[in-house]
């Protein structure tokens, strides 16, 4: 049964989109599997928690579309997925490390880690605990009877390679002279991520845990955490980190980073996995446009690529404009009345959307296009004081006009220009700025037609 999880931190405002990556990545391996995808929540950093975070991200989940098993919302077989909830389990665990000697306590104060680390740090070492109170466990014991504070430590064995493979990256070795004896239990009584990470990997059954890169050099210390307890290797898969166009890793300097924030935009969420989905990887047919039923079927995580993939909002954007296009025209209707809270008028909108789809690259630009239908122009793009003739003579001839229709508007339009000797484009820039107050807009005439003969003629006179 294949389980996979994402794990996120409820420390920010919503869920990063490198972390809505790598949800999309554990969700269709899952999918692809007819497995299970969980959301469990990693609230051990007491200090950062953010308050609404938790809602937020699992709320953003469900908007994209990424449907998930179990979870801190819906529950599930293997709960409490909210780790703060889960402190007996850890402490229990913890015990058990103890009584292998895989962990013991330490009481060691901040003032003696600092200095231990500035001498380590005066003679170019890597900083790294001495194990000091591995040797004296007894004495160690006596001072948390009389109330010390202490922490739980990993016991990393000397001088041993640690192997394992990684379906992404492949064989990975490190020695363990390079780990330091983590601390797993805090003084507070909460778990430390490596600890409650292995545990709940563990109890919740998960079969690959799929995650971002920065996570890599953690796992051999989880590795010797499965190990002390028995447990068997889960899968491991580490995906790469989205960077900024220029390499720089991903941050809200150059791209906006909360998922959320390209739904607010009006990116559509099948437009914005199938991009993601793109990172580091490609359709075997070099397709880039495919749904994630076919991103389910065809994609298998071996084929990622290591290197950090650039996330550019540009390409995004015309992706979603592709996205948008294909759309039958009442699901684009729709979509637009939903954006704006169904409170837009829904005829309008039926009227103006074929005029628009072809045009827009996200659904927030159907406003800055049809904004004149709804309102009257404010202010115009340009100075039309000095075209008052003009302006009348396409108002007596509009106000002859009977049948009021695009073609019929167009025409009538065409012979004033000859008439004037006034030159097509400026003419009808002229009369765009009138009618819609902007240089930019759909379709002139059909514009025209669908605000009506009395709506466009007010607009001329008021600049007469
Ligand atoms: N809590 C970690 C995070 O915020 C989870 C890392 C993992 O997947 O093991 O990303």
């Amino acid at each position: 049964m294949v389980r996979t999880r994402i794990a996120p931190s409820p420390t920010g405002e919503d869920i990063h989109i490198g972390n809505l990556y790598t949800a999309l990545i554990n969700w269709a391996w899952a999918k692809k599997h007819k497995g299970k995808f969980i959301i469990r929540i990693e609230d051990t950093d007491q200090e950062r928690l953010v308050k609404g975070s938790e809602e937020k991200i699992l709320q953003t989940i469900k908007e994209y579309g990424l449907n998930y098993d179990e979870s801190t919302d819906i529950g599930g077989q293997y709960g409490s997925y909210r780790q703060s909830e889960r402190l007996s389990v850890y402490k229990k665990y913890a015990d058990e490390l103890i009584k292998k000697k895989a962990a013991y306590y330490c009481t060691c104060t901040k003032e003696r880690l600092a200095e231990l680390r500035a001498a380590q740090q005066k003679q170019k070492q890597i900083p790294k605990y001495d194990k000091h109170c591995l040797t004296k466990q007894k004495e160690v014991k006596e001072e948390i009877k009389k109330g010390k504070s202490y922490v739980v430590r990993l016991n990393v064995p000397n001088n041993r390679e640690i192997k394992f493979n990684d379906l992404i990256r492949g064989e990975i070795k490190i020695m363990s002279d390079n780990l330091d004896d983590q601390v797993l239990m805090k003084s507070d009584g909460f778990p430390t991520y490596h600890l409650a990470v292995v545990v709940d990997d563990y109890l919740m059954k998960i079969s690959h845990i799929i995650r971002a890169e920065e996570w890599l050099s953690s796992t051999p210390k989880h590795i010797l955490l499965f190990e002390a307890f028995g447990w068997d290797l889960p899968i491991f898969a580490h995906v790469p980190i989205l960077r900024n166009p220029d390499r720089s890793k991903l941050s809200k300097r150059k791209n906006p980073v909360w998922a959320s924030w390209y739904l607010k935009q009006g990116y559509l969420p099948e437009a914005v996995l199938n991009y993601l989905a793109l990172m580091g990887w490609s359709h075997p047919e070099q397709k880039e446009i495919f749904s994630l039923d076919e991103f389910v079927k065809v994609f298998d995580l071996k084929d990622i690529k290591s290197s950090g993939p650039a996330f550019d909002i540009v390409k995004l954007e015309w992706m979603n404009g592709q996205y948008i296009r294909k759309l039958p025209i009442s699901n684009f209707q729709l979509l637009i009345n939903n954006f704006y809270g169904n409170k837009l008028d829904r005829d309008l909108i039926a009227k103006t959307s074929s005029l628009v789809q072809e045009r827009m690259k996200k659904l927030s630009d159907y406003m800055f296009l049809c904004e004149f239908f709804f309102n009257k122009p404010e202010g115009y793009e340009i100075d039309l004081s000095g075209k008052k003739d003009l302006l009348k003579k396409m108002h007596e001839s509009l106000s002859k006009v009977v049948d009021w229709k695009a073609d019929e508007i167009g025409k009538t339009m065409q012979d004033l220009t000859k008439k004037e000797e006034v030159k097509a484009g400026e003419f009808f820039m002229i009369l765009r700025v009138a009618m819609a107050g902007k240089k930019i807009s759909p379709p002139l005439n059909d514009s025209m037609e669908i605000l009506g003969k009395e709506e466009c003629l007010t607009r001329l006179k008021k600049l007469l």
